[in-house]
């Protein structure tokens, strides 16, 4: 397992939506903007929670497969949307 800190931009986000389809970690609310889903948190309360922010950040644990799907997410992104890093560095990883 490996942890990647994952930004959407909610502001960039203009919920065209192929992010979603690469992993199952990326849903769009009814707004149609990208979320991040968190383990272990009920989604509807997610995305009320998400629903004014500008950006969301969480840091996944994530098998290399699930690492895979989310950086094919993010270059899915036809608008940059989706910030990838290392948490434990800060290092920018995509875009
Ligand atoms: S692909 Fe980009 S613009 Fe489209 S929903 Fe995902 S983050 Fe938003």
């Amino acid at each position: 397992m490996g942890k990647l800190k994952v930004v959407v931009d909610r502001v960039i986000c203009e919920g065209i939506g192929p992010c979603a389809e690469e992993t199952k970690y990326i849903e769009l609310d009814k707004r149609h903007k990208a979320v991040i889903l968190e383990p272990g948190k009920d989604k509807e309360e997610l995305f009320k929670e998400v629903a004014e922010k500008r950006r969301q950040e969480v840091i996944l644990d994530l098998t290399p497969e699930e690492e895979e799907e989310i950086f094919r997410a993010a270059e899915a992104c036809p608008v940059n949307a989706i910030f990838i890093y290392d948490p434990e560095t800060g290092e920018q990883l995509y875009p």
